[in-house]
Parts: C-alpha cells; sequence; structure tokens
C-alpha cells in the first residue's frame, strides 16, 4: 500500500483511508503538506508544513480541518479522516467557516 512519512512527527501514514480518498494529513499529528494547489492535484511547489491551525463544522454537521502552511501562509481545510486520532482533533480551537 502506499504511504507517506508525516514530516512532522515521522509516522508512516497509509494514503487511503476509511472515509478518504485523498488524505493529505498525518492522522496522529494531523500535520499535512503544502503539495495541491487545487484538491488532489500535487501541483503545489512550496512543499511546506501546514499545521492544523483549528477546525469548523459544515451545515450539515460534518467536522472540517484547517491547515495553514508555515511556510507561504496558504489555507486549505480537509475532511477529517476516518482514523484521525480523536484527541487531536478534539484539541483543536474552533474557528469560523474560512470559505
Ligand atoms: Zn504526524
Ligand atoms: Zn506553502
Amino acid at each position: 500500500m502506499k504511504h507517506f512519512i508525516c514530516k512532522n512527527c515521522g509516522e508512516k501514514v497509509p494514503l487511503e483511508a476509511y472515509g478518504t480518498k485523498h488524505r493529505n494529513h498525518c492522522p496522529k499529528c494531523l500535520y499535512s503538506l503544502h503539495v495541491d494547489v487545487k484538491k488532489g492535484d500535487r501541483d503545489a511547489e512550496c512543499d511546506g508544513l501546514m499545521q492544523p491551525v483549528g477546525k469548523f463544522y459544515k451545515e450539515d454537521g460534518e467536522e472540517v480541518l484547517v491547515h495553514k502552511c508555515i511556510d507561504c501562509g496558504f489555507l486549505r481545510w480537509n475532511r477529517v479522516a476516518g482514523d484521525d486520532s480523536f484527541e487531536a482533533v478534539a484539541a483543536l480551537p474552533e474557528v469560523p467557516d474560512p470559505r
């Protein structure tokens, strides 16, 4: 199975997980990488570490993570994956919907 190594905590992360097709963040520390311009395209040249800065709730109650690139400040939001650390998600502050 394809995987990536988390640049923040070193966790070996399988790319496919329950509830997500384009996994782009670490289920353990929730950090992501700035690799996409549009979701899943892997076209960004930044490659910076993206820090989970908060979460918000969609109209249907789904929890969405907000990531911010440490290098360039790019903001992106991502669905919570089925195996993301519950404690890590719970520890994030709730932020206004950035969409
Ligand atoms: Zn990690
Ligand atoms: Zn960036």
